[in-house]
């Protein structure tokens, strides 16, 4: 990889462009300027596609910000570098991360903590931090960016501290689904919910996010593990994922909090909710045990949403925690859940059900919203 002739200069590439909430993308000419200080222009090779892009497209629940460039699921290659950028150079292979880890900050040096007061993600924001401007144009008009990843396009421009450098013999087209979702669940298991060995866990929505969670709690050693979702079609999937039992809420007239606690003798010992739903959410805490019992959100809520549960419930010993990413710091946690695949300890390829060049972008959207599959990869040089 040589970045000697483009770095420096504003790149015109094919960038899938999203004009209105809701509208298929357009695959367009776009110019994408060239990385200011601390930041990097990466060159997309795959992308994937998560429900938080197509939650944000379809904008029914939050504030739209549009033209927009969506995408944070990728893998792909350093083409040139900003003033300051001293850890990443060219030819690196990286997974861009919609959450970032400045390493200064309160939250970078806690051990407890991904929450970056820089780099925290921010859904609103469009723009670079370096100077309020977005790298992307097309004739003059800026385009936005999202998440601070915006991958949907050949190349981006993204903050150093929000991108990982990565084993390179990785292959992107497999670990970049570890950019978000399946780091997500695993870690939302095994970083916070933390489940014993023998336990028994309840992962609520069955998605790339939810069957990475069950994964973590097949790594952890649950002896149970039940999967929750309200798409039937999922069940089938989920078994390759060591799912051992299956409820759907519409099968029962009564909530499936109490459904769960009658299988379980009074509650599972974990849940971890990746829906997005509020009340899979609230479900989700008030069938953990009390006692001991651990809940954790993963799910993004609509923007008006409330939880409500009973004080009782709580102060009956019940714990609800809540994650982003999976409690991962992307820098510095990401590159060891990549070689967690390298040595076959995680499996990748039972996530990737489909797979489309970057001219159908827009079936992509299509398998998600009819729930068909878990991740489709997205080839940009197709
Ligand atoms: P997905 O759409 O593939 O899966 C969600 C599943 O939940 C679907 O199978 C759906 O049928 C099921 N579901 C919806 N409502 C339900 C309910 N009330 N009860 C039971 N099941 C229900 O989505 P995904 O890509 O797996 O993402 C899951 C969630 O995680 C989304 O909300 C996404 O925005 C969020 N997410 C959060 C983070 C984070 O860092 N916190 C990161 C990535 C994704
Ligand atoms: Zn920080």
């Amino acid at each position: 990889m040589s970045s000697s002739n483009t770095a420096g200069q504003v790149i015109r590439c094919k960038a899938a462009v999203a004009w209105e909430a809701g509208k298929p993308l357009v695959i367009e000419e776009v110019e994408v300027a060239p990385p200011k200080a601390m930041e990097v222009r990466l060159k997309i090779l795959f992308t994937s596609l998560c429900h938080t892009d197509v939650y944000f497209w379809e904008a029914k629940g939050q504030t739209p910000l549009f033209p927009r460039i969506f995408g944070h699921e990728a893998g792909g290659i350093v083409e040139s570098v900003g003033e300051g950028v001293t850890d990443l150079k060219p030819g690196d292979h990286v997974l861009p991360v919609f959450t970032g880890e400045c390493k200064e900050c309160r939250h970078c040096k806690s051990e407890e903590s991904n929450m970056c007061d820089l780099l925290r993600i921010n859904t609103d924001r469009g723009v670079m931090l370096n100077d309020g401007k977005s790298r992307f144009s097309i004739n003059g008009q800026p385009i936005y960016h999202f998440v601070g990843t915006s991958t949907f396009s050949e190349y981006t421009v993204v903050h150093v501290g929000c991108v990982a450098k990565i084993n390179p013999a990785a292959p992107l087209d497999k670990v970049c689904v570890l950019s978000c979702g399946i780091s997500t669940g695993l870690g939302a298991t095994l970083n916070v919910a933390k489940p014993k060995k023998g336990s028994t866990v309840a992962i609520f929505g069955l998605g790339a996010v939810g069957l990475a969670a069950a994964e973590g709690a097949r790594i952890a050693g649950a002896s149970r593990i039940i999967g929750v979702d309200l798409n039937a079609k999922r069940f089938d999937e989920a078994k390759k994922f060591g799912v051992t039992e299956f409820v759907n809420p519409k099968d029962h007239d009564k909530p499936v909090q109490e459904v769960i606690a009658e299988m379980t003798g009074g509650g599972v010992d974990r849940s971890v909710e990746c829906t997005g739903s509020i009340n899979a959410m609230i479900s989700a805490f008030e069938c953990v045990h009390d006692g001991w019992g651990i809940a954790v959100l993963v799910g993004v809520p609509n923007k008006d949403d409330a939880f409500k549960t009973h004080p009782m419930n709580i102060l009956n010993e019940r714990t609800l925690k809540g994650t982003f990413f999976g409690n991962y710091k992307p820098r510095s946690d990401l590159p060891s859940v990549v070689e967690r695949y390298m040595n076959k300890e995680l499996e990748l390829e039972k996530f990737i059900t489909h797979e489309v060049p970057f001219s159908e972008i827009n079936k992509a959207f299509e398998f998600m919203l009819k729930g068909d599959g878990l991740r489709c990869i997205i080839r940009m040089d197709a």
